[in-house]
């Protein structure tokens, strides 16, 4: 989610020399509420839930029934004002405003939404009426990351069911002053690694594709996550893919165009020899001859000195 604001600097010294006074005004913002006397626009609802779990493709038997809960994730939908918004005073206070035009006016011109945490401390049921406030947890230093310059914003956001906190909801953004765009040529995005995925960007620069396998049920799956769809199991060991594969289906990408990338291209799901299936490309072929059912074999493409990707190759050009 990255949103540019029109107006945009391109140039991150707007920050100038007052950024220690600048930091001291930020963080004065420190604990002062961001979301005041909020309350859910309908009590927790089975139709919701119903919803929720289809779009997600969860089918956990404990958000079904007559003693159904919440699935936890939810925790976020039930304070959403949807389109029309929340009326009156609910909503974001002048503190956060003021904090954010703070930024604007330093530069900080642009956002992205960086991350979230959520804490779970009593399930939600269909009846629940929730209220919840909102307070500017912390504002960072200032960060330099390639996105350009600016600052962390985190807000909490607690949760509750009368007096009972139901859950926090951490939200960080980064506001910050776009860095020039014009400074190298386009390189291929780099990919989101984190706690659950990172076993399998480590193998990938190692040219090992790991495909991971639950220790409960030996059931393997890709991409990788936390726990097994079959069987719940959180444990788990990994699989070492032979390279052996398929095209399962293909789109051909005409429009848009992306920066880095030469259109049109075909981006492939590759059914391994071993079952899972992965997005890649097809390389060595052109877009049009790439078709449903082709033998491919892995390689490791080295896209620039940092970025590892496997890609597949037909297997009658394999050399
Ligand atoms: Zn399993």
């Amino acid at each position: 989610m990255v949103h540019s604001e029109q107006g945009a600097s391109d140039d991150p010294g707007t920050l100038g020399d007052k950024g220690d006074d600048l930091e001291k005004r930020l963080k004065a913002y420190e604990g002062r509420p961001s979301a005041v006397a909020g309350a859910g626009k309908d009590p927790v609802n089975a139709p919701m839930i119903r919803h929720w779990c289809e779009a997600m493709g969860d089918t956990n038997p404990a958000y079904a029934g007559p003693d159904a809960i919440a699935p936890p994730t939810t925790l976020q939908v039930w304070t959403m004002g949807g389109l029309s918004g929340h009326s009156g005073h609910i909503g974001r206070t002048e503190a956060y405003d003021e904090l954010l035009a703070l930024l604007d006016e330093a530069g900080c011109t642009s956002v992205v939404a960086t991350d979230c945490e959520q804490d779970y401390v009593r399930a939600l049921r269909p009846g629940d009426e929730i209220t919840f406030d909102a307070v500017i947890e912390s504002v960072s230093e200032r960060k330099t990351t390639k996105l350009g310059t600016g600052y962390f914003v985190t807000t909490r956001m607690d949760v509750k069911v009368g007096e009972d906190l139901a859950g926090t909801h951490r939200f960080r953004i980064l506001k910050y002053a776009p860095a020039s765009r014009r400074e190298k040529p386009p390189r291929r995005p780099r990919p989101v690694v984190n706690r659950d995925n990172s076993g399998f960007w480590e193998g990938v620069r190692q040219h090992r594709l790991l495909i991971q396998r639950c220790t409960g049920c030996g059931t393997l799956r890709h991409p990788w996550l936390p726990g097994c769809n079959s069987c719940g199991c959180p444990a788990w060991d990994t699989l070492e893919a032979s390279g052996e594969g398929t095209v399962f289906s293909y789109v051909v990408l005409h429009h848009p165009p992306f920066p880095a990338f030469d259109p049109p291209y075909a981006v492939a799901l590759i059914e391994l020899a071993e079952g899972v299936r992965m997005i890649s490309n097809v390389v060595g072929t052109p877009h049009d001859e790439v078709r449903i059912g082709q033998p491919v074999r892995l390689e490791f493409q080295q896209c620039d000195e940092e970025l590892v990707l496997p890609v597949f190759r037909a297997r009658e050009e394999a050399s």
